[in-house]
């Protein structure tokens, strides 16, 4: 019987498969994808989160453990665990190391890449090559994987006496029962289930059904059947089901898989207005990493769930440019026509915005203290008057990139029954990433999150094989 049977085939599963694997454990990773798009939402990845108190190789600065812990307090509105979330904070100052064991390559983050050379360490290659490496890695040490195994369900049982819940077997969609002393879910959020997310969002008050226009930045196979089934089984939930990283992505997108190509990255430069040609939130809040992950959420509280990025000539490469470019116009009239806007609300709402922008000292590289008087909603940050042709916009819908949902863990990673945390069964990832992640996101702190708790989960599975007996 294998020791550590780990489901999923992304980051968290990898981190799991080869510290259990380390640590002397036989180890069999079930991927539901075949292999060709083995690693999830992972592949899409571009950097990782990472604590630091002095300049580290492709890090600048010092990003110390009470600021990054201040950033997730600040964007999650207090809906975190401390001790897990500082837990993944510390982890994240040291797992660089142990990756360029496994072979991934780090890169500084090009200039304009977000305000993020201080705290975000780029993956060479992106997500792809990380997970390329570390299955690399995994068959040269010996783990077996399979792919094309979607895990239906699992086989529990209680132990004699204190009535803890123990792992026995993973049911296979073809009927196979996998049997291991302990195992570690690692198989992602349920983003990727369009009728789940319709149920978890329900209709709106215009009668819309906003989930029915979201797009999915990532895997299709991400379709929570083993959250779900562990649900359904007892485990004690996390988080919100309509709680989600989720960003205002192209609307020309894909419904899976467009990647990060598909982000807009001018909503800080201009203004957004939804179909009415109105204005709804403040698009300089913060800085936009800090941002980002909420305005797909904003944009799936609007009607039609669309919205419309608008900025001038002046912001023109102050941004990472989208793959498609969007529609130009030599005056707002004939942008606002482009987009079939009402043009005279358009204008009466950009005319008030401009009249709103005081004057400032313009500086995109800091919070700086160009902002808006007298308008609602304000712009707090790089506001600007649109005034300078040509005008673009770009049309936006949500962008779901992994849900919060998820299971309840402690720093052991262990799942929890009852409050009665599993001795075989470990979870990690998007699983369990609403325990830090109750709401709002921080760029990098998903990877922050799957590669410390992979870690974890990996290093416990291997260590309880010692101490389950379970009888067959
Ligand atoms: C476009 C995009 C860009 C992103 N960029 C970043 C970034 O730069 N930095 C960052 O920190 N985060 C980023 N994220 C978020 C990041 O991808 C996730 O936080 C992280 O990859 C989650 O890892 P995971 O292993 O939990 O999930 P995943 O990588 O999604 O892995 C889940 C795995 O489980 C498998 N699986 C699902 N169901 C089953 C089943 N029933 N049986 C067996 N296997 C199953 C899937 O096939 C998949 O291999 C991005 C996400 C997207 C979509």
């Amino acid at each position: 019987m294998i020791d550590v049977l780990v489901i999923g085939g992304g980051n968290a599963a990898l981190c799991a498969a080869l510290m259990a694997r380390e640590a002397g454990a036989s180890v069999l990773l079930l991927e539901t994808a075949p292999r060709e798009w083995r690693g999830g939402n992972s592949i899409h990845t571009r950097n990782l989160r990472c604590m630091h108190d002095a300049p580290q190789d492709v890090l600048t600065g010092a990003y110390p453990e009470d600021e990054f812990w201040q950033d997730l307090l600040k964007v999650t509105g207090g809906k975190t665990d401390e001790k897990l979330a500082r837990l993944a904070i510390r982890e994240s100052s040291t797992c660089r190391d142990w990756m360029r064991r496994h072979g991934v390559f780090f890169q500084p983050s090009l200039t304009g890449t977000l305000h993020l050379s201080r705290t975000n360490a780029f993956f060479m290659g992106g997500g792809k090559a990380l997970v390329n490496a570390y299955y690399r890695s995994a068959e040269k040490l010996g783990v077996q994987i399979r792919y094309d195994a979607p895990v239906e369900s699992l086989e529990l049982h209680s132990a004699s006496g204190s009535g803890r819940r123990l792992f026995k077997a993973a049911l296979l969609k073809n009927g196979e029962r996998i049997m291991a002393s302990s195992c570690v879910l690692a198989a992602g959020g349920f983003e990727s289930n369009l009728g789940w997310l319709r149920e978890a969002w329900g209709q709106n008050e215009l009668g819309e059904w906003p989930a029915d226009n979201f797009l999915i930045r990532g895997t299709r196979f991400n379709q929570g059947v083993v959250l779900k089934a562990l649900l359904d089984a007892g485990a004690d939930p996390i988080g919100d089901p309509t709680q989600a990283h989720m960003v205002a992505i192209d609307a020309r997108a894909p419904l899976y898989d467009g990647g990060i190509c598909t982000r807009i990255d001018c909503v800080s430069l201009g203004i957004v207005v939804n179909r009415d040609a109105r204005r709804f939130y403040d698009e300089g809040e913060d800085f936009w990493p800090k941002r980002y992950a909420i305005w797909g959420r904003l944009v799936a509280q609007q009607p039609g769930q669309v919205a419309y990025s608008v900025i001038d000539a002046k912001a023109v490469g102050r941004f990472m440019p989208p793959v498609f470019p969007g529609v130009k116009a030599d005056t707002l009239p004939q942008l606002a026509q482009q987009l079939g806007l009402d043009v005279a609300t358009f204008m009466q709402t950009v005319d008030g915005y401009n009249a709103a922008c005081g004057a400032g000292n313009f500086d995109h590289t800091v919070l700086d203290d160009c902002h808006t008087q007298g308008v609602s909603p304000a712009k707090t940050h790089w506001a600007r008057p649109i005034d300078t042709a040509p005008f673009y916009a770009y049309a936006v819908k949500p962008g779901i990139t992994f849900t919060y949902l998820g299971l309840k863990t402690d720093e052991t990673a262990a799942v929890q029954f009852a409050g009665v945390p599993s001795a075989n069964l470990f979870v990690a990832g998007e699983m369990m990433a609403g325990n830090v992640l109750g709401q709002g996101y921080t760029a990098g702190v998903g990877m922050s999150i799957g590669t410390a708790f992979g870690r974890i989960a990996g290093v416990q599975a291997a260590k309880s094989v010692k101490h389950t007996n379970i009888a067959t």
